[in-house]
């Protein structure tokens, strides 16, 4: 995709801090880390949202997923993580190309979303 920002740091037209990085899939530093661990695990190919996910792309995800332990680790989130994908506007979604969270660091994270609506 053209203008998609995570697909121009696939091309290499904006630079980022590589973590891991293979044919398929690749993982880089959030910008705006919000935990002492903050990497993003992409595939390299361009699915919006998990909204646009179909059958063809179930092995790139799992693979996304599947090293995010072992990334997780090397970066110094040993004793844990968390994970998130946002999907959308209720989701709070901001870059349109599928990406994982991978959040966390020597200390305990926040608890999970706290519902503060009607
Ligand atoms: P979201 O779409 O809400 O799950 O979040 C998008 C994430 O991408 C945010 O945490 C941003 O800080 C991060 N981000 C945006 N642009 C860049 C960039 N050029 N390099 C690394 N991370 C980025
Ligand atoms: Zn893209």
């Amino acid at each position: 995709m053209e203008n998609c920002i995570f697909c121009k740091i696939v091309r290499g037209e904006i630079p980022s801090k590589k973590v891991y990085e293979d044919d398929e899939i690749l993982a880089f530093h959030d910008i705006q880390p919000v935990a002492p661990v903050h990497f993003l695990v992409i595939p390299k190919l361009h699915i919006s949202s998990l909204f646009e996910v179909e059958p063809g792309h179930q092995a790139v995800l799992g693979k996304c997923l599947a090293v995010a332990g072992k990334l997780a680790r090397e970066q110094g989130a040993a004793d844990g993580f968390r994970t998130i994908i946002n999907t959308g506007r209720v989701g709070r979604q901001e870059v349109y190309h599928v990406h994982i969270h991978i959040i966390g660091g020597p200390q305990t994270l926040p608890p999970m979303i706290v519902w503060r609506g009607q």
